[in-house]
């Protein structure tokens, strides 16, 4: 690539929009379009991370480091030059198409009775939680025609995964739940349950919603979330699956909280063991971990659907282990 068109680049992406797209925070405002905040680069107490809009450059007072948005792509997802290049003309292309797909399989969800009803099954029936989680539905064999009609190239379709080989959508009959820079669909047919594009899960589900929060609750799947966010516990988040990413583990990490573990309950106790390494490891990183124990078989999402309400769930967060 060019010097001239790497300076473009920069030109296009503003830092502080990529810096925001990853969770990044601007805390005090200083003088001439200058912010602090929290470094995302090292496990930060207070703002050392120092952001400058005019200059569109970062330097960081507590890990030393500084530079461009090139640079901080290199430092944050610990690529080289070349590779963090690529990875944000990617950035630039894919952010603005995974939009029009959010707000596509939004409209879709309310055509399709048989994803209302799936819905309805799983507990969530308050038009709230479907706002605030932005769920849609992908009925499959219309995305592809309708994201052509707006100009995006087929390269770029099947570059992101939206598209398979065989050129057929890639999400057909999922409900989908937007994630920051992927996507997560669940089957309501007889496909395999979970499915994401290709690439990073992302960070923690809304974590930015709930970082400041003393006390957070995190649970693996996007169900567990809707049906607890929907009872009324909003300090709560996703990791997606039980295993967190080391980005997530950061960022659970990243101030002094309490964290309630609310794995599920499976029969072959994967959940649980899940849930107790991680509590160790929240532990030795100076963290309040405590386990959630849901009846034998549940996870918070049937725990609702059978008739569990916030009270009892309130009890079982009181009782968890330390
Ligand atoms: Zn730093």
């Amino acid at each position: 690539m060019s010097r001239q068109a790497i300076d473009e680049l920069k030109q296009q992406i503003p830092l502080l929009d990529y810096l925001e797209a990853h969770d990044w925070r601007p805390v005090r405002r200083l003088s001439r379009g200058r912010w602090m905040g929290l470094c995302p680069l090292h496990v930060d107490h207070k703002p050392s991370f120092l952001m400058d809009t005019g200059k569109n450059l970062f330097y960081c007072y507590g890990c030393g480091r500084g530079g461009d948005v090139i640079r901080f792509a290199e430092l944050y997802h610990q690529l080289r030059f070349p590779q963090a290049v690529a990875r944000l003309l990617e950035w630039r292309g894919v952010a603005s198409l995974l939009e029009q797909v959010r707000n596509f399989y939004r409209i879709q969800l309310h055509r399709h009775s048989e994803a209302v009803l799936y819905l309805h099954q799983r507990g969530l029936r308050s038009p709230e939680v479907i706002e605030h989680m932005q769920i849609g539905y992908a009925p499959g064999r219309c995305l592809r025609a309708w994201l052509m009609q707006l100009g995006y190239p087929l390269s770029l379709l099947h570059q992101t995964g939206l598209v398979n080989t065989s050129g057929l959508d890639a999400f057909s009959n999922r409900i989908v739940f937007p994630l920051e820079g992927n996507l997560y669909g669940r089957s309501i047919g007889n496909a395999a349950p979970h499915r994401f594009l290709p690439g990073p899960k992302g960070g923690l589900y809304l974590w930015e919603q709930v970082r400041r929060c003393p006390e957070v609750i995190l649970v693996e799947g996007l169900f567990d979330y809707a049906v607890l966010w929907q009872a009324g516990f909003h300090n709560l988040t996703c990791s997606m699956g039980n295993h967190l990413n080391a980005r997530q583990f950061r960022q659970l990490c990243d101030g002094t909280r309490t964290v309630y573990l609310t794995f599920d309950a499976d029969c072959n106790g994967s959940g649980q063991q899940a849930a107790q390494r991680l509590a160790s490891r929240l532990r030795e990183h100076g963290l309040n971990a405590r386990r959630v124990s849901l009846p034998d078989g549940h996870d918070p999402n049937n725990f609702f659907v059978q008739g569990g309400d916030a009270q009892q769930f309130q009890r079982l967060l009181e009782e968890a282990h330390a």
